[in-house]
């Protein structure tokens, strides 16, 4: 199990099912943690147990199995709140969630942002310069859209893409090699940073390393569905995929499009 340490707070991973992460979040001082997205439960409470702390809260940020499947069991076994979207079927939910919030859970300050698209409830939490961002935005990639529009999706990553340049990105699966080998298939004037950044990648998990935590500025250089934020990054979007290249939403619909196709 990996430990990141940030100002105040340290952040675990935890490893589950064939490629989640599960996050444990325990601020200095404070005997209870929080939880994110527990796919399953014996991560978590493996995770709290080597940390010495009780896990008070779990945060889902969306319905997903693999998101939420040990929401009951840490429920039980460590009488833990579950905190969920508001509006999505959420398993053992003691609070529902909307987007906006700023809460105080045990010695840290989560702040609840709605970022609908793969899900239309879905939400990301923002935790000092870390971002738990789910399956809407991942490290040089994003979530499929199942539930929302281009345009919805767009708008989450765009807004997450606003943040501080130095954010800790901790997504909620480790896709990051399979996003780089589609993101050096495009051909793109940013070929050699994603080409860099697949090299680096590659020793790290060869390691046995996660690729979590990313930095918000190095996805906007290498992750295609950021790209068009940038104008120039636009103009070959238009050019490679036939859509105008004022159009962000086009822009972004069209990668997203190819990325469902790729089979790299
Ligand atoms: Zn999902």
């Amino acid at each position: 199990m990996q430990v990141v340490d940030h100002q105040g707070f340290r952040v675990a991973i935890a490893p589950a099912l064939a490629d989640n992460y599960i996050y444990l979040v325990h601020a200095q001082g404070a005997d209870a943690a929080l939880v994110v997205d527990p796919a399953q439960a014996e991560p978590a409470l493996a995770a709290a147990q080597a940390l010495g702390v009780r896990i008070a809260y779990v945060l889902n940020t969306h319905h997903h199995w693999d998101h939420t499947g040990g929401n009951h069991a840490l429920r039980r076994a460590a009488g833990a709140e579950v905190l969920g979207p508001a509006h999505e079927a959420i398993p053992a939910r003691t609070h529902g969630l909307v987007g906006g919030e700023t809460l105080h859970l045990a010695g840290l300050q989560v702040e609840v942002l709605s970022v609908p698209g793969h899900t239309r409830g879905h939400l990301a939490f923002r935790i000092g310069d870390a971002l738990f961002s789910g399956d809407t935005l991942f490290l040089a990639g994003c979530g499929r859209l199942f539930e929302g529009t281009p345009a919805e999706m767009w708008a989450s990553l765009a807004r997450l893409a606003r943040l501080p340049a130095t954010t800790r990105i901790y997504c909620a699966h480790e896709y990051t090699l399979a996003n780089l080998r589609f993101a050096a298939s495009l051909g793109s004037p940013r070929t050699n940073e994603v080409r860099a950044r697949l090299q680096k990648l590659q020793h790290l998990r060869a390691q046995g390393r996660a690729s979590v935590p990313g930095r918000l500025d190095e996805e906007h250089r290498t992750n295609p569905f950021l790209w068009p934020l940038d104008a120039s990054m636009r103009a070959w979007i238009a050019k490679r995929f036939g859509v105008d290249a004022d159009d962000p939403i086009a822009c972004f619909a069209a990668l997203r499009r190819a990325k469902d196709r790729y089979r790299g």
